[in-house]
């Protein structure tokens, strides 16, 4: 499932003294399969371009394409689209309302008609997807769980829903290292495993670095940047002026070919640091010996 967004601008508050331009001029494809990362500072329009993609805010002017189905049009089932493309919002605990994990995983599935054998299979499905248990946690309430575990019924209930399209608003945001890493981890098996299109934003430059193929730079409502992640970074300067950086391991290999001229240029991952710092010394090594 594709998603194309042609011309958006989006106005909050318009014809109002608090009205402010949030998103300017976007346009944007999203293909289907594609692991995308959308990155910018606080405020750049990150959650509010996401929220047009499955129908929930509406472009000021512009339009939106999900497989070349216009979401504006009158005719359009937006209850079909919000199915098809699942936004997990950031800090989705805060959307747990059920007072058991799994009332809260079936909110959907059984709002669009699943009961019984079918329903218990989906929400069990849909936390394996998360990798949570489903006898351990079911009846438990989701307020008493860890922060992590939160934020994995929070997904479980929108992957309930089978979306072809996962939108993920900073699933990391307040998760310690450990849990952080682990949905990551998660959201990586998701797309490898079911073939889920995914659009993750966030604001670690790391975790964009190792997950993602491509990569949306925002910067004051525009879309600025657009291409491979690695060639994103590899513009190191264009992203300090808009208030971003580059991962820390990149910078870093910037600063060693000051010294190193033959050292690979665009590491991305602390992986592939230490593999071309191993192979770099390798090869010292052997021009020595030669
Ligand atoms: P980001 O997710 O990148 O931090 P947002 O999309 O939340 O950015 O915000 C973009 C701009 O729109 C900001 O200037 C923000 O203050 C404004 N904004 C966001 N949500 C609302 C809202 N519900 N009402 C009015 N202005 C908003
Ligand atoms: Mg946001």
């Amino acid at each position: 499932m594709s998603i194309r967004v042609e011309n958006l601008s989006h106005t909050y508050m318009p014809g109002t003294p608090m009205e402010s331009p949030a998103l300017v001029g976007i346009s944007l494809e999203i293909k289907e399969g594609e692991f995308v990362g959308l990155i910018g500072e606080t405020g750049s329009g990150k959650s509010t371009l996401i929220q047009h993609f499955n129908g929930l805010l509406k472009p000021t002017t512009g339009k939106i394409y999900v497989d070349d189905i216009d979401i504006g049009h009158k005719g359009t089932s937006l209850k079909e689209i919000r199915r098809r493309v699942g936004l997990v919002f950031q800090y989705p605990e805060h959307q747990l309302f059920e007072e058991t994990v799994f009332a809260d995983i079936a909110y959907g599935p059984s709002n669009m008609g699943l009961k019984g054998e079918n329903l218990t299979r989906r929400v069990r499905e849909s936390m394996e997807m998360v990798g949570i248990d489903y006898e351990e946690l079911k009846d438990r309430s989701p307020f008493e769980l860890s922060g992590g575990q939160m934020r994995r019924v929070a997904m479980a209930g929108v992957l309930a829903m089978k979306p072809k399209v996962l939108v993920l608003d900073e699933p990391t945001a307040g998760l310690d290292p450990r849990g952080r890493g682990e949905i990551l981890q998660q959201i990586k098996e998701l797309h490898r495993e079911f073939g889920l299109t995914v659009v993750l934003v966030s604001h670690s430059m790391e975790d964009v670095a190792r997950l993602v193929e491509r990569l949306l730079v925002m910067h004051r409502g525009k879309l600025v940047l657009s291409g491979p992640t690695r060639e994103i970074f590899a513009q190191e300067e264009e992203l300090r002026k808009i208030g971003l950086g580059v991962p820390q391991v990149t910078e870093l290999f910037h600063h060693l070919r000051g010294c190193f001229p033959t050292i690979k240029p665009d590491v991305l991952t602390v992986e592939e640091a230490h593999r071309e710092i191993c192979s770099y010394l390798r090869q010292k090594r052997g021009n020595i010996h030669a």
